[in-house]
């Protein structure tokens, strides 16, 4: 059977990741989220003490910043050296800091080179917001997710407070808008609908009909008759 490869991009807390995983499961495909990888480097910087987009400085950051991904079942997790990230990753202001780094050329080449390689094969769902054009324009199902910012802002906000994060529903409002804002307006490989791509609207719902409408998709394309 085709092992196809599932790019899904789309503005924050739309659920991409939820449901870059959930159809990975589904399909015995491989999960990479490459926002983590994002967030690790600017968790890494922020343990440095770079707290601004200083290009010198991150430049020799990234000569020395070994990430990799570690299989685990069907999830990719990161690791820097021997440190398995995941929870610093999910802070807040690594999240913010991440969306103002991934703006510079050398930060993204470093990662594209790298989301390349771990997808080549096929059998993968990558969710981010070039992945569809940049990294795999040639990826047999595009999927692009969008929601209400209200809908989104209220996900993100009670998933933040589970957590156990101290915020206020207009303050995750704010950062999400500027996240987008941020995406949608960087120079290098600003976050964009491929053309060919798939319009999810999540407002409305729920992760399992999420999941179930991309692995229908996928599904079309894995079972569609192949014209050589
Ligand atoms: O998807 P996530 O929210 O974890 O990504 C964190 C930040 O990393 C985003 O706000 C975005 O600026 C950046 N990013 C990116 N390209 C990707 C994935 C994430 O620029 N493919």
């Amino acid at each position: 059977m085709r092992r196809i490869i599932i790019a899904i991009d789309g503005y924050v807390a739309t659920g991409k990741s939820t449901t870059a995983r959930g159809v990975a499961a589904r399909l015995n495909y491989l999960h990479i989220d490459s926002g983590a990888m994002y967030r690790a480097l600017a968790w890494y910087l922020l343990e440095s003490g770079i707290r601004t987009p200083d290009e010198a400085a991150i430049q020799k950051v990234l000569v020395e910043f070994a990430i990799h991904l570690e299989r685990e079942g069907q999830e990719m997790v990161v690791y820097l050296g021997d440190r398995r990230l995941e929870k610093e990753l999910r802070q807040p202001e690594v999240a913010s800091f991440a969306s103002v780094i991934s703006a510079i050329a050398a930060v993204r080449e470093k990662m594209v080179a790298e989301q390349q390689r771990l997808g080549k094969g096929g059998g993968i769902v990558m969710d981010g917001r070039d992945i569809g054009t940049v990294v795999f324009p040639h990826a047999e199902l595009k999927v692009f997710m969008v929601a209400d910012l209200e809908a989104r802002a209220r996900r993100r906000y009670e998933e933040l407070r589970q957590r156990g994060y101290e915020v206020s529903l207009q303050a995750v409002k704010a950062e999400i808008a500027e996240r987008d804002h941020r995406d949608e307006t960087r120079l290098i490989s600003p976050l964009r609908r491929a053309p060919d791509a798939k319009i999810l609207d999540t407002t409305y719902l729920t992760i399992p009909q999420q999941i179930d409408q991309v692995v229908a998709w996928a599904e079309a394309c894995i079972f569609a008759p192949q014209t050589s």
